[in-house]
């Protein structure tokens, strides 16, 4: 008989896909949603083939009981959790604060993200906070392994992240893979996909890791589709699950259908069968109103059908979006990808302003610390920060970011790293270093149609000044609100300024 083993130790096992079961807290305390939960976790607990339940937080933006309190249950009946970790409506203190509860309680399986931007709640909409991003938290919680920054006792956090190949634009892509070194650099100790469906895009992340070295465990997102989700992962109204016009029809079609429920169950079945082929080390399976039997079938029916993965793989998973970019060229026997990166030359758009270019050459004379006139200023700003000068020049210096990027006046400027675009103004989850995982064909997730997300615009422009890679070179540090209302330059000059951050 298999002995169950933990969520860690059996992605370690290269022989053997990780099994995690997905299950949603739900709002309220003795509701349906936690009933379920806790009787799946019952089960799955006394399952060997499942390693984790994953617990998430507040998906959709809107609030539910605290996926803490229902990690704690699930460890209590003997299953590992993996439990959503997102900064969208904490700040970095309630973060660690929870991070302590979180090691008190035993639980040490983490998976680090954005988080969907807050939704309606009390009173009207919450506010959104959104104080470190996934990079940043990532990195706090490795530094907090380490036993270094808290000074107390080194925890064991078992950190992953999240990407998504699943994204139509050159430029999504890019800054989805560009924040994906940054993660796995700053300590995510595996990856899981967002939900998809195309095959070709899962064969991507798998080469794309493997071809740069990037050795963490893969696992791929399983989610059970019904025809009414899938219509609003269709319409973009599930941020960053992306289910094509094709797939829609398909489930159009099977929903007259009297088997539809065993057809949806076994389209789950075919890509566990067909991640399995393709090398991932995991699979973590979701859907609303999973039973235990349904996530045992995916399980048994997905081994049984893995044989025949790249069949599968082309006749069930092949939904590319329309004139979606892929980062390797097709290989046209399996309809997947050589390991040949495509010539980004010849693709996707590139589009340096003026005003980024003038920007860079000031920053160049001005600014960076090589730069000929950096003495003068920096002896300047010396000056200026011990005279009756600093609050004038404060002013003029927030004024002219104002008109220029509506400036929220953090006093810890980064623009000049992020191709001179504002994170703090202009990302609705003020996202220092890379996209978040909600845009959809380049528009961002909070204002769809309206406003591009700021890394798209980022990486245009820096792919029309051959810079393009400098999205993925530096670790960007979460703001310091101590220097809020302060100057930027003066900051920058008299080194108090990110740059200066003592982690
Ligand atoms: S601008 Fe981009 S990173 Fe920021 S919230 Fe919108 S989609 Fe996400």
């Amino acid at each position: 008989m298999t002995t169950k083993r933990s969520f860690s130790e059996a992605l370690a096992d290269p022989a053997q896909l990780s099994v995690t079961w997905e299950l949603v807290p739900g709002r309220g305390a003795r509701e349906k949603a936690q009933e379920h939960f806790v009787k799946m976790a019952e089960l799955a607990a006394k399952d060997p083939k499942i390693n984790a339940i994953t617990v998430t937080d507040n998906p959709g933006g809107k609030s539910a009981i605290l996926a803490y309190s229902m990690a704690i249950e699930a460890k209590r009946l003997g299953i590992d959790p993996l439990v959503h970790f997102t900064s969208k409506d904490k700040n970095r203190n309630a973060l660690e604060s929870e991070l302590y509860a979180l090691d008190r309680a035993d639980i040490q399986n983490l998976l680090v993200m954005t988080g969907d931007y807050p939704g309606a709640g009390y009173a009207g909409s919450a506010k959104p906070v959104f104080d470190l991003d996934a990079v940043h938290a990532l990195r706090m919680i490795t530094k907090m392994n380490e036993g270094a920054y808290t000074k107390l006792p080194a925890t064991k956090f078992f950190a992953g992240a999240v990407v998504s190949p699943f994204k139509s634009t050159e430029a999504e892509i890019m800054a989805q893979y560009y924040k994906l070194h940054k993660k796995i650099a700053n300590g995510a100790k595996f990856i899981i996909t967002q939900l998809g469906y195309d095959a070709r895009k899962f064969d991507e992340l798998r080469k794309y890791v493997d071809t740069h070295t990037l050795t963490v465990p893969l696992i791929g997102n399983i989610f059970v589709l019904s025809l009414p989700v899938a219509k609003l992962m269709n319409k973009n109204l599930i941020p960053g699950c992306v289910v094509t016009d094709s797939l829609v029809a398909k489930l159009e079609e099977e929903s007259t259908y009297s088997n539809k429920k065993e057809l949806q169950l076994l389209r789950a079945a075919k890509l566990y069968a067909v991640l399995k082929g393709l090398k991932y080390n995991g699979v973590n399976i979701g859907g609303h109103g999973l039973s235990y039997i349904d996530v045992q079938y995916i399980i048994e029916k997905g081994e049984e059908l893995s044989v025949n993965w790249q069949e599968i793989a082309a006749d069930d998973f092949d939904h590319p979006q329309d004139g979606g970019f892929y980062f390797f060229e097709k290989e046209s026997a399996t309809g997947l990808n050589t390991c040949q990166p495509v010539n980004r030359s010849q693709t996707g758009s590139s589009n340096s302003s003026l005003k980024q270019s003038l920007m860079d050459v000031v920053h160049e004379v001005a600014f960076d610390h090589k730069a000929p006139l950096y003495p003068l200023n920096k002896a300047i700003a010396q000056f200026i920060d011990k005279s009756w000068l600093k609050q004038p020049f404060t002013l003029a210096e927030y004024t002219t970011k104002t008109m220029t990027n509506e400036c929220r006046f953090c006093g810890d400027c980064a623009m000049h790293e992020l191709g001179f675009i504002c994170p703090m103004s202009q990302c609705p989850k003020q996202q220092r270093n890379g996209a978040c995982g909600g845009s959809r064909d380049g528009w961002c997730e909070v204002y769809p149609g309206k406003q591009k997300c700021i890394f798209v615009t980022m990486y245009e422009g820096f792919k029309g000044r051959g810079k393009e890679e400098r999205m993925k070179a530096k670790y960007m540090p979460p703001c310091n609100w101590d220097l809020h209302r302060t100057s930027s330059w003066l900051n920058y000059f008299n080194d108090r300024d990110y740059n200066n951050n003592k982690e």
